[in-house]
């Protein structure tokens, strides 16, 4: 893609008061447009409710998809792991890709061609940026960790020099995004298929935290704390 492809103004921020998704050559919308969003708050939902992304780079001339954590702040994505990991290491001004899917259920309809998934999902273009200043990095290892357990961050150890060093942050502007989402039932209800006497329609997809399992190599005397326990029970992906 040149930069000429991309029309439209990339937006810079996921406040409320910013500006919608802008469109560029890449994320227009082409099929399934009704599912296609460009609120930024559709975004921004779709970051917070998720905590997996898969990073798409080009390594040694090969497409190569990694499934990893993330954090987000207003207009940053954060992924981070060690500097020894080749997804991590992308030529500087290589494009990348991350996406973010959140599976809400199965459509089940009366024809198999119209079985369809109840998702949530959200597609970032960018070349990232390896994060070298410290306050930068401390931020966004903090966002990481914070997104997937909420207070671990102040209750663990806070990284050291050498464990800074060894590890390598990414920064993706949240600039040139596309947001999918689709809910509902299926789509053949008034299709000829209705009258065949079928069963059609969803089988929400739920999943829960379990109860904490301590290290077995735990002294006795330690609690779960809080900010754990409180997890337990709770929906994983928030709706
Ligand atoms: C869990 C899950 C399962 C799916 N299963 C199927 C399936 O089995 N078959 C199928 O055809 N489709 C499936 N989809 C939808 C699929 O992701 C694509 O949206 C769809 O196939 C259209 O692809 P396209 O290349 O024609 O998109 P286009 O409309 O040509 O894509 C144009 C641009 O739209 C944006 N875009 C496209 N898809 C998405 C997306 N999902 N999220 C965010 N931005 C997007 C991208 O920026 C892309 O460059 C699934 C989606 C999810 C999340």
């Amino acid at each position: 893609m040149t930069e000429s492809d991309i029309q439209g103004t990339p937006g810079s921020a996921l406040s409320g008061s910013q500006p919608d998704l802008s469109v560029t050559g890449r994320t227009q919308h082409h099929r399934l447009r009704d599912q296609g969003r460009t609120d930024r708050a559709d975004l921004r939902a779709v970051l917070s409710a998720g905590f997996i992304a898969h990073l798409g780079v080009i390594v040694d001339g090969a497409p190569m998809v990694v499934p990893t954590s993330y954090g987000f702040d207003e207009d940053h994505l954060y992924l981070h792991g060690s500097v020894a990991s080749r997804s991590l290491q992308t030529e500087p001004a290589a494009q990348a890709c991350v996406t973010i899917t959140l599976v809400d259920g199965l459509v089940l309809a009366r024809s198999v061609f119209e079985h369809a998934v109840n998702y949530r999902s959200a597609m970032i273009y960018g070349v990232p940026r390896l994060v070298t200043d410290p306050d930068e990095k401390l931020r966004g290892l903090r966002s990481l960790s914070e997104h997937l357990a909420p207070g671990q961050w102040d209750y663990a150890r806070q990284p050291s020099r050498k464990e800074l060093a060894a590890t390598s942050l990414l920064a993706l502007a949240l600039d040139e995004a596309s947001v999918k989402i689709r809910t509902g039932p299926p789509d053949d209800a008034d299709s000829p298929d209705a009258a065949l006497g079928l069963w059609a329609g969803e089988l929400p997809l739920i999943s829960v935290w379990g109860q904490p399992l301590p290290d077995p190599a735990l002294p006795p005397g330690i609690a779960v704390p809080p900010h754990i326990t409180t997890q337990a029970g709770t929906p994983v992906f928030e709706s």
